[in-house]
């Protein structure tokens, strides 16, 4: 970590696109700030509770590395100091820790009722056998369950061989993302466990937390995984490149905003684009767009923590993209997205990506 930190130039260019930076104006909540800050951790140094908060209100958004000159992984950094605090016992907040007993009581991040996680299925639950697994998540699940009827037909009707697990529980990323990586690689290692005993090779996720949780936070903890991740984007974008005359054009003028993890972070700009023209959507670009794209405030824990900040940030994102309607393919967007504007009385409609697509084909 040491050689990452020296690399620094203090050049500035990682504050002058932070988010957190841009809405708090707190210096100590710069990305900049948030390396001395991840430094003082690594060296045992006293931090006051502002430097500590600045440790757990970075939504990890990548934005301060894909300007970096230096290539320095700020989000790697941000993520190790919060395990440090965890390994020391002085993180994470209270909060989180209420959080993660829900977890480990309801196996979902949001506080959801298990008995109720397929209520948004219109049809009886059969329990297929396939290796590959649609994995739904705990955000379209509960909170977003248009998404999750939406992946799932659009899946069913392209004769996608796919199965779902009645029983489906968490990733858990938030557990590693609050920093308490012991309990994380705990519950990665009884998904694992579930997986394989299952002949799962290939997990399909709606969810780019999930996403990133199973392509990258498992590795980190368990090593080489024996199945590979897609999002649903990926999927869908094949299948329908091969069969454009299963849709119908819709004709409607529509932002995509992409979601940090995707763009950013598989670097997948284009395949929702192509897949929404050939729905017939007419797209409009945020000032910010692809890799530049501004985070809509709600990853890496902070929408269940700083909940105030999570929704300043998603409303001037909302406030700087022109159309009523903005496709996205983040479930966790399209929930904090939607939560701001109505908040906020922005009357800004966020649709999951899906939605149009089976509109298009029905
Ligand atoms: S990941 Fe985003 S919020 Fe965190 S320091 Fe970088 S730019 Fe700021
Ligand atoms: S952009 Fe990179 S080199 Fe410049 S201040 Fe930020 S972390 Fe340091
Ligand atoms: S990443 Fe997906 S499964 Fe994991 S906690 Fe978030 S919504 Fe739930």
């Amino acid at each position: 970590m040491q050689d990452q930190l020296d690399k620094c130039t203090e050049c500035g260019a990682c504050d002058e696109v932070c988010p957190v930076y841009k809405i708090t104006g707190e210096p100590v909540f710069s990305a900049m700030s948030r390396l001395k800050t991840a430094e003082m951790i690594f060296y045992n140094k006293e931090i006051d509770d502002a430097r500590k908060e600045s440790i757990y209100n970075c939504p990890k958004c990548m934005q301060c590395e894909s300007v970096c000159p230096e290539e320095i992984k700020i989000t790697r950094l941000v993520h190790e100091a919060r395990a440090n605090l965890a390994n020391k016992g002085i993180g994470p907040l209270e909060k989180h820790g209420i959080i993660i007993k829900g977890i480990q009581k309801k196996s979902n991040s949001v506080g959801g009722d298990p008995g109720k996680r397929l209520d948004w299925l219109d049809e009886k639950f059969i329990q297929k056998k396939s290796d590959t697994l649609l994995y739904l998540g705990c955000i379209p699940a509960y909170l977003v369950k248009d998404a999750a009827h939406a992946t799932y037909h659009v899946l069913k009707k392209l004769d996608f061989n796919f199965m779902m697990l009645e029983e489906e529980g968490c990733c858990y990323t938030y557990l590693y993302e609050s920093g308490r990586t012991d309990l994380a690689k705990q519950y990665f290692e009884k998904n694992v466990k579930k997986f394989s005993n299952l002949g799962i090779k290939h997990i399909v996720v709606p969810c780019n937390g999930c996403l990133k949780c199973f392509k990258y936070f498992y590795p980190d903890l368990l090593g080489k995984m024996d199945f590979k991740v897609s999002h649903a984007v990926e999927i869908i974008y094949e299948l329908l490149k091969k069969r454009p005359e299963l849709l119908n054009k819709v004709e409607q003028k529509i932002t995509y905003q992409d979601p940090c993890r995707l763009a950013r972070g598989e670097k997948i700009t284009e395949e929702p684009r192509e897949l929404l023209k050939m729905c017939g959507s007419t797209l409009e670009e945020a000032e910010k767009n692809r890799e530049d794209a501004i985070c809509c405030g709600a990853g890496a824990g902070i929408r269940s923590v700083f909940p105030k900040l999570s929704i300043d940030i998603a409303e001037s994102l909302l406030k700087s993209i022109s159309t009523k309607t903005i496709a996205t393919s983040c479930p966790f967007c399209t929930f904090n997205l939607s939560y701001a504007s109505e908040k906020k009385n922005l009357e800004k409609e966020i649709i999951y990506f899906t939605r149009i697509i089976l509109d298009s084909l029905e």
